[in-house]
C-alpha cells in the first residue's frame, strides 16, 4: 500500500497566519491528523484507497475564517479544498500541495422561514437534522440519494443532487435559493435574493436569482464545482409540504426499524412485462402527477445491500438468476397523501396506469412497512450500498428525457457484462441502473452502478477502464451530456465539450475569470488552462 505523502511543507510564515487566524487547536499539520483525510477510497478510479495527504487541516469556524483561510493560501500560493461532510476523494486533496478546509465547526441551522418555506444552514448541518426539525414544522426537504448523513449544501452548492424523492422534490440544484460563497479571491458574494436586499430591510433568502444576471449557472450546472471555485458558507434550500405527523417514534436502527407507517402512506413496487411499457407507464405517472417518491432500485442493488452473501450465491443457480432477470422491469412508489381523497385519487390514477400498460402493484407487506416507509423517508439506507464489495462506482447519469436514461441503463448493461465476465467488478446480474424521474417526468436519472472492492489490485485497476468505456460510449450515442464523467476532471471536459457546445471553452474561462492561479483545487473541475 502506497502512500502519497507530500514533499511539499508550508512555510514557517503561514503556519504563523494561519495559527493566528484559527487558533492552534484549529490547525495541524500534524500527519496522523493529515492522514485522517487521506484515506478516501469511495469516488475515485485509481487503485486503492488513499488520495495525497494535505499539507494540513483548518477547521475555521465563521465565513470571516474562510476568507482568512483563502487568503493565505493565495499569499503562499497553497492549493486549498473545502469539504463538508466529506465522504468521498473528491473531498480531499486533489494535489500534493493542499491545505484542507474541513467545515464541521459551521454547523449551525441559521434560519426558518416557513411562510416563505425555506432553511438557511451552515455547511456541516446534515439532511437528517433539517428533516427532523422540518417535520416538527410540518415541511420536509429534498434529500439526495447519497442520503441524510450528508451536507445538502455541499451537493447542492458543489456536487450533483438527484435523490429518492425526485418525483416531487427534483433534484439539488432546483432546491437552491441563496448561497453566501467566498471566492477565489477571498472577496464574499452573496447569490439570490440574500445578496439585493439591505441590511435594514432584513435578509431574504427565498428566490436563487435577485434582480440582474443569474450566477446560478456559474456557481453550478448539471453538477457543481466540487470544491474547484472556492469556499461556500451558507445556502437557503426550499421547504415542501410533509404529509406524515411532526414526530415519528423510532425503535431498532437501520436494517431493524420499528415504525409504524401512517395510514395516508402507500408503499407500492409496480413490476412490468419489459422495458418499453415499464418507461411508458411512467411517463403517464408523471403526467398524472402523483407520487411522493419513485425510483428503480435494482433487484440486483437490493439484494447487493440487503444480502450480499445470498446474491454471490445466487450466480451458482442459472434459475434463479433467469427468475431475478424476469423481475428487473420495475420501480418502487410511494404515495404520501393529503386526505382520504388524495389517497384514493392517487391509488387509482397508478392502479389504472400500471394496468393499462401489463403491470401490477404489488403493496409492500406489513412486515416490511417500518423498513421501508422510514428508510425512505429519511434515505437512510444509501450507505448499505458498500456492503456487497467494500466500494461502488457508478456511471453514466446525464439527466435527460427518461427514454434517453433508458438506453443509458440498456448500453452500461452491456458494458458491465464485459467486465463481468473478466472478474473487474461483482457480478451483479448486469442489470443495475439507478433510475427516476424527476418533477412529475420532465426528466429522468440512469446511472449504471459497479459493486466492486478497492482492495483488490485487479478491480481496482479496472474501475478506470469501465468509467473511460462509459465515457466512450456516452459520446458514441449521445446519452444525456457527460454525466459522471465530468468529475473526471479537464481531460473529460476536453474529450466531451467538442460535442456540446464547447462548454469547456466556457468552463476555462470562468475558472481563469474566477481563480487566475488556478488554487481552488479542480482536481474533479477543470483547471484554468
Ligand atoms: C452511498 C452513496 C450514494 C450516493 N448517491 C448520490 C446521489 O444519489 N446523488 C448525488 O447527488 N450524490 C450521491 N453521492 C455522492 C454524494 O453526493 C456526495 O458525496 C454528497 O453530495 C456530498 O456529501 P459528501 O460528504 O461527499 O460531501 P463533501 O465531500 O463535503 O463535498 C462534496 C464535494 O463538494 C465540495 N464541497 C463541499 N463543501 C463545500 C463548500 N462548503 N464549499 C465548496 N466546496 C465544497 C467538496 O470539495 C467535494 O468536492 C453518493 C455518495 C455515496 C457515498
Amino acid at each position: 500500500m502506497t502512500f502519497p505523502i507530500s514533499t511539499k511543507t508550508i512555510p514557517d510564515e503561514a503556519v504563523s497566519r494561519f495559527r493566528e487566524a484559527l487558533g492552534d487547536e484549529n490547525f495541524s499539520t500534524d500527519p496522523v491528523i493529515c492522514d485522517g483525510y487521506a484515506m478516501q477510497p469511495f469516488h475515485k478510479t485509481e487503485p486503492g484507497c488513499w488520495i495525497n495527504r494535505p499539507l494540513a487541516v483548518t477547521l475555521p469556524s465563521s465565513t470571516e475564517e474562510v476568507q482568512a483561510i483563502v487568503k493565505i493560501c493565495i499569499q503562499h500560493g497553497l492549493r486549498y479544498k473545502a469539504h463538508s461532510t466529506g465522504w468521498g476523494a473528491h473531498g480531499g486533496a486533489g494535489y500534493d500541495n493542499v491545505v484542507q478546509i474541513d467545515l464541521r465547526r459551521m454547523n449551525k441551522i441559521l434560519e426558518w422561514d416557513e411562510k416563505n418555506r425555506y432553511v438557511v444552514v451552515e455547511p456541516y448541518v446534515n439532511c437528517a437534522e433539517i428533516q427532523a426539525e422540518a417535520m416538527k414544522r410540518g415541511f420536509n426537504i429534498h434529500i439526495h440519494g447519497a442520503g441524510s448523513v450528508c451536507s445538502p449544501l455541499a451537493n447542492a452548492t458543489s456536487h450533483c443532487g438527484m435523490g429518492w424523492s425526485g418525483i416531487s422534490t427534483s433534484t439539488s440544484s432546483r432546491n437552491i435559493l441563496g448561497v453566501e460563497w467566498v471566492l477565489p479571491s477571498g472577496e464574499v458574494l452573496k447569490l439570490g435574493t440574500c445578496g439585493s436586499i439591505s441590511e435594514s430591510a432584513g435578509s431574504r433568502w427565498f428566490s436563487a436569482d435577485g434582480p440582474g444576471p443569474s450566477m446560478r449557472g456559474i456557481m453550478r450546472g448539471w453538477a457543481g464545482a466540487d470544491g474547484g471555485l472556492g469556499v461556500f458558507t451558507k445556502m437557503s434550500m426550499k421547504l415542501f409540504h410533509w404529509a406524515g405527523p411532526k414526530e415519528t417514534a423510532v425503535k431498532g436502527r437501520l436494517q431493524d426499524l420499528v415504525v409504524e407507517k401512517p395510514d395516508n402512506f402507500r408503499i407500492t413496487l409496480c413490476a412490468f412485462p419489459d422495458a418499453r411499457s415499464y418507461a411508458d407507464a411512467l411517463f403517464k405517472v408523471g403526467e398524472a402527477e402523483i407520487g411522493f417518491l419513485q425510483c428503480k432500485n435494482s433487484v440486483a442493488l437490493m439484494l447487493g445491500a440487503m444480502m450480499p452473501r445470498m446474491l454471490r450465491k445466487i450466480h451458482a443457480s442459472m434459475n434463479v438468476k433467469k427468475i431475478l432477470d424476469a423481475c428487473r422491469h420495475q420501480f418502487m412508489f410511494t404515495i404520501a397523501a393529503t386526505s382520504d381523497l388524495d389517497y384514493q385519487y392517487q391509488s387509482q390514477c397508478l392502479e389504472k396506469i400500471v394496468d393499462d400498460h401489463g403491470g401490477i402493484v404489488l403493496d409492500a407487506p406489513a412486515p416490511l412497512h417500518s423498513l421501508m416507509y422510514w428508510s425512505f423517508v429519511r434515505v437512510s439506507l444509501p450507505p448499505v450500498v458498500f456492503r456487497m464489495g467494500g466500494n461502488f462506482f457508478s456511471t453514466f447519469g446525464g439527466d435527460e428525457a427518461f427514454d434517453n436514461c433508458m438506453e443509458q441503463a440498456r448500453i452500461g448493461e452491456e458494458i458491465k457484462r464485459q467486465f463481468i465476465a473478466s472478474k473487474a467488478c461483482f457480478d451483479d446480474l448486469a442489470d443495475n441502473p439507478w433510475a427516476l424521474i424527476y418533477e412529475n417526468g420532465l426528466f429522468g436519472h440512469s446511472e449504471e452502478l459497479w459493486f466492486y472492492d478497492h482492495r483488490d489490485p485487479e478491480m481496482g485497476r479496472q474501475v478506470d477502464d469501465y468509467a473511460k468505456a462509459c465515457a466512450d460510449a456516452t459520446l458514441e450515442h449521445t446519452l444525456g451530456g457527460g454525466g459522471f464523467a465530468f468529475f473526471k476532471g479537464g481531460e473529460v471536459h476536453d474529450i466531451l465539450g467538442p460535442a456540446m457546445s464547447n462548454y469547456h471553452i466556457w468552463q476555462r474561462r470562468i475558472k481563469k475569470a474566477l481563480d487566475p492561479n488556478d488554487l481552488s483545487d479542480s482536481k474533479f473541475y477543470i483547471s484554468s488552462d
